[in-house]
């Protein structure tokens, strides 16, 4: 029933099924906490980043996410900074201790956004590009591979397979939402292929409630049906000012937003580390 368990038992595999666990500049997911990746849509200036990163940071958060190469539906919409949003997020991450997690979109993009980056992201149009998988396989750092939003669960797994069986067994897989009938919803979430990822591959799985509802009211609703659903982690769309962002404003919280969600979740730091 399940394609990859009829893949031949290999030494890829077999490291596959020993752990859950992906370390991420000292951040553990899975196994444990749930791990909350926040930040903007994109990076769409220095100052922006900067104040969302500390904002996040202030507020639990465990890594910093931002969209440096963005991939976006409409040629005409705004692209993403390239290299000068790579610069911001590694000041952002030395300032705030935050690890970087940033897609990397395309082949010729591998080296230089692994020069920045602590893990890299294939985004969901991205998930069936196998030469750019291959490429991953080899590169030394953690991968989060978000589902394709018309992937079955089985081709989600098996396309983390051309990672593992490559040689790269820090993978994460993101479920991010997908295209159904309704349209109501930007995506429909769905998480029981979290639940049901988790019980096949044996790698953390984290979900994307911003990209798999696009609308902010239902943000922390999704947030905490994913942990129930036994999410091992959260990616959260921030931006300190959803109304002016030049991406996925609509599905961003503000920062006072992200704050009680972070605290509705048990994820806020308590005064005591606050003061450590
Ligand atoms: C993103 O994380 O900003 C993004 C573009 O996500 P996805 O690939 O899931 O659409
Ligand atoms: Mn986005």
């Amino acid at each position: 029933m399940i394609a990859w368990k009829r893949v031949p038992e290999n030494e890829a595999e077999i490291r596959m099924r020993e752990s859950r666990t992906v370390k991420v500049k000292g951040i553990q997911i899975g196994g444990g906490d749930v791990v909350v990746m926040a930040g903007p849509c994109s990076v769409e200036s220095h100052d922006q980043l900067m104040e969302t990163a500390r904002g996040v940071k202030a507020a639990g958060a465990n890594m910093l996410r931002g969209g440096a190469y963005k991939p976006r539906t409409s040629p005409y919409d705004f692209q993403g900074l390239g290299l000068d949003a790579l610069k911001y997020l590694r000041e952002a991450s030395e300032e705030t201790g935050l690890p970087i997690v940033t897609e990397v979109m395309s082949e010729g993009d591998v080296e230089t956004v692994a020069e920045y980056a602590d893990m890299l992201q294939v985004g969901a149009r991205n998930m069936q590009n196998f030469s750019l998988l291959r490429i991953l396989a080899v590169t030394k750092r953690p991968v989060l591979l978000k589902r394709g939003p018309s992937a079955t669960i089985k081709e989600w797994l098996l396309a983390a397979e051309y990672l593992l069986a490559g040689g790269n067994t820090e993978v994460v897989l993101c479920e991010r939402g997908i295209k159904t009938f309704e349209t109501s919803t930007r995506n429909t979430l769905d998480l029981a292929a979290v639940a049901l990822a988790r019980e096949l591959s044996h790698l953390p799985v984290i979900a994307d409630p911003s990209h798999g509802t696009g609308i902010r009211s239902l943000v922390p609703a999704m947030s905490k049906a994913a942990i129930g659903a036994g999410a091992d982690g959260l990616m959260i769309e921030v931006h300190p000012c959803p109304e002016r962002a030049l991406s996925d404003g609509p599905q961003s919280l503000d920062l006072p937003g992200f704050a009680q969600l972070m605290k509705e979740i048990g994820k806020a730091p308590s005064r005591r580390t606050e003061a450590a």
